[in-house]
């Protein structure tokens, strides 16, 4: 079937799709450098003759002996909480990163996929998102590191493209959850999720009228294996379109967890986008892929893993960054 370099390997998405690539008869080398991830969720494919791993930061220039087919880039710190904490390194995995995996792609004139954002349409004015719309990102507010670096991402890989012929594909991941997100990662659903199994009230930010739309990871990863493999060049949008305000989310898993919560006020971070639902008119058409998972039975698997932890790790996993926002 042929070689997949994976970035971002022990991290959640890239994880999943190590899983999904050995599944389709794949050869895969995960590589990784632990800033954000953990090599507990590649334990299971350890002993795997068809998966190797490099412990490497993808920013070094990177080095591979074998020919490769595929490459994945899905290396970046992901959640708000992570960029906020390592910006540079945020910027320099998009960036150059990107760069040294587009010069690997060119020397082993394979295919490459980057992992680019619903963030590349920052605190979107046209709704829900199509393709088409630029954004409209603060390129020096705190979240810019990140959505800069992905739109940098795009551009370089499309120059790659256009000026070298590599054979690019562009997923524009939405907000995307699932088992081996990391509880502490700060992100809306695990941070839910430890404080309902912690017995903490849920901390919505903003009066929580501010929208997201959730994709359960195998739809996600189900999309993403069928764009590298189409013939489409531009970028595309992968999500759940199930849109739902935050605040409404946070009842939602007071009543799924069984728990007596109340939901508690933050400030809102800055430059939080007040709505997000990807438009996938593109990815049905030219993929024939829609999500299958809805919310309720993603987020009953989700809770089943989350459940799996010790009271040793949830009390570990408690992140201490609401310092940083203001409780109303
Ligand atoms: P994650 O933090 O779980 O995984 C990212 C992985 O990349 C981690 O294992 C981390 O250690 C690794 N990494 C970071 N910098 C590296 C470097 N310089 N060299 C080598 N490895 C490095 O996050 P995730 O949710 O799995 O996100 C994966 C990718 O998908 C990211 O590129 C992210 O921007 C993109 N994405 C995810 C979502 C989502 O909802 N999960 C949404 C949009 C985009
Ligand atoms: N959020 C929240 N409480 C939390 C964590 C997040 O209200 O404990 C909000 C956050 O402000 C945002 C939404 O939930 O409006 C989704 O946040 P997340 O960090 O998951 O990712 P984003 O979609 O902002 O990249």
């Amino acid at each position: 079937m042929g070689k997949v370099l994976i970035t971002g390997a022990a991290g959640f998405l890239g994880s999943h799709l190590c899983d999904k690539f050995i599944l389709e008869g794949y050869s895969v080398i995960g590589m990784d450098n632990f800033i954000t991830g953990d090599f507990k969720n590649l334990l299971h494919l350890e002993a795997n003759s068809n998966f190797k791993f490099i412990n490497h930061d993808v920013t070094k220039y990177i080095k591979i002996d074998e020919d490769l087919d595929y490459i994945l880039h899905f290396a970046s710190p992901a959640s708000p909480i992570d960029y906020l904490k390592i910006p540079i390194q945020t910027l320099k995995v998009g960036s150059l990163g990107t760069h040294n995996l587009l010069g690997l792609a060119k020397a082993k004139k394979a295919r490459m996929l980057i992992a680019s954002t619903s963030e590349v349409y920052g605190d979107p004015l046209v709704h829900p998102q199509t393709e088409d719309y630029y954004g409209n990102v603060n390129t020096i507010g705190p979240r810019g590191v990140y959505d800069e670096a992905k739109r940098f991402q795009e551009s370089i890989t499309m120059a790659y493209h256009r000026f070298h012929g590599i054979e690019t594909r562009i997923v524009r991941i939405f907000n995307t959850y699932g088992p081996r997100m990391r509880l502490n990662d700060g992100r809306v659903i695990p941070a839910f999720i430890g404080q309902a199994l912690r017995g903490e009230d849920l901390t919505v930010f903003g009066d929580g009228s501010q929208t997201r739309s959730f994709c359960y990871v195998d739809d996600q990863v189900e999309g993403i294996y069928r764009l590298l493999l189409s013939d489409y060049v531009e970028p595309v949008n992968i999500g759940n379109p199930h849109e739902i305000t935050i605040k409404d989310f946070a009842e939602e898993i007071i009543k799924l967890t069984g728990t007596s919560q109340k939901i508690i006020y933050y400030d809102l971070p800055v430059n939080d986008p007040m709505q997000r639902q990807p438009d996938i008119t593109l990815a049905k058409k030219i993929l024939n892929w829609e999500p299958i998972i809805d919310r309720d039975e993603g987020m009953k698997k989700t809770f089943e893993y989350f459940k799996g932890f010790s009271e040793e790790e949830l009390y570990k996993s408690e992140h201490k960054d609401f310092k940083n926002h203001i409780k109303k």
